[in-house]
């Protein structure tokens, strides 16, 4: 019993210490993303954002049209995908590993 309680109260310390980092990293964002961030995450399950790559949103799987994707690739605007309203990031697909010796 002693055990479960020490594990228990070392998880109630990492909420504590986590609740924290999250509150600090979440004072950095501009409220109005925040808002639009609660937004999206309340209506999509808790996922407010969402990958894209190869010219398609990675969760609904929406293909995107080729300027906004291009626009998108420079990660410089919060855009959202026309689709499923999540926020969209562009994430490199991994590098190809080459077959040649
Ligand atoms: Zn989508």
């Amino acid at each position: 019993m002693r055990a479960v309680e020490e594990r228990a109260r070392g998880l109630e310390e990492q909420v504590r210490r986590l609740t924290a980092e999250r509150d600090a990293i979440a004072s950095t964002v501009p409220s109005g993303v925040l808002d639009l961030f609660h937004r999206v995450a309340r209506s999509r399950g808790g996922v407010a954002v969402a990958p894209a790559q190869d010219g398609m949103c990675q969760v609904c799987h929406v293909k995107l049209r080729l300027q906004f994707y291009a626009d998108l690739k420079r990660n410089e605007e919060i855009v959202q995908c026309p689709a499923c309203n999540r926020i969209l990031y562009y994430e490199a697909p991994p590098p190809t590993v080459s077959a040649e010796p």
